[in-house]
């Protein structure tokens, strides 16, 4: 199993030493070409605007939406979650998105005052104890779920994390904590489980 990480921007590092001490193949995906070897992608917080112009300037978009089709499973962080979103709240006047899980995602939603913090969300699906420590940088929320989609954590009533099939995605930075517990669930039960 081959684990692509987008490596463009923002924590891509952090995801592929999480993967990596899973012992994981974990890839940083820098061109569209490396897609087809892979059973699913990351794509990690930073920017989500700076990361989606990259992404055109690559030409990433099709080709993630066709290797998705394809059975490439895909999970979003943080800003990775705003970037399979099929709706974006509160975006940039030209932001796009890939339009692949069926949620709307609010940009920044937790507030300046709040900009980055850390909590305890329980996250429903995780081995051992549903506790986790959501670490939220300027982390966007997800406002509303489809009728297909599952929502795996709250936090303050707010969907922090959801799953759609072979598709995560969480608000929050796992990659960022020493728990690989999300990181296990994505592997196994994500990818290992289509
Ligand atoms: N606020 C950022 C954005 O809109 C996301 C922050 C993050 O990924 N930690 O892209």
């Amino acid at each position: 199993m081959r684990i692509g990480v987008l490596a463009l921007q923002g924590a891509f590092r952090e995801h592929i030493m999480m993967l990596e001490a899973l012992e994981v193949t974990a890839v940083p995906v820098r061109q569209p070409a490396q897609l087809g070897e892979l059973s699913g992608l990351i794509i990690p917080g930073g920017e989500s605007t700076a990361i989606g112009k990259l992404m055109d300037a690559y030409g990433f978009y099709d080709p993630i939406r066709q290797q998705h089709d394809a059975g490439m499973a895909i999970w979003g962080t943080c800003a990775g979650a705003i970037l399979v979103a099929h709706e974006v709240l509160d975006a940039l006047p030209d932001q796009q998105s890939l339009d692949l899980m069926d949620i709307a995602v609010r940009r920044n939603a937790f507030g300046r005052q709040v900009d980055s913090f850390e909590a305890d969300v329980d996250f429903s699906g995780l081995d051992g104890s549903d506790e986790y420590r959501g670490v939220f940088i300027r982390a966007p929320w997800i406002e509303s779920v489809g009728v297909g989609v599952e929502i795996l954590a709250r936090h303050d009533g707010e969907i922090v994390a959801a799953r759609q099939q072979d598709m995560l995605a969480t608000v929050f930075h796992p990659e960022l904590t020493g728990d690989p517990r999300v990181h296990r669930y994505f592997v196994e039960t994500i990818v290992g489980g289509r």
